[in-house]
């Protein structure tokens, strides 16, 4: 089995890990409170989906009661 000739330096090993990154999830804002959300699921803030309240948050549902 073939094996590296000379261990890599420091550096090289650090230049090869420069494109070794985590990346940040996808977010979009909500079309309706405006809060930075991820995309597909219903809003935490206003529990709006597709223009539809599908869930019911705690502050919200006090205010639009009445
Ligand atoms: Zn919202």
């Amino acid at each position: 089995m073939a094996v590296p000739f000379r261990r890599t330096s420091k550096t090289k090993k650090r230049m090869r890990r420069t494109h070794l990154k985590k990346t940040v999830n996808a977010m979009t804002s909500c079309p309706k409170c405006g809060e930075t959300i991820m995309p597909h699921r219903a809003c935490p803030k206003c529990g709006y989906y597709k223009g539809k309240e599908v869930i019911k948050v705690q502050e919200e549902t006090e205010e639009n009661a009445k």
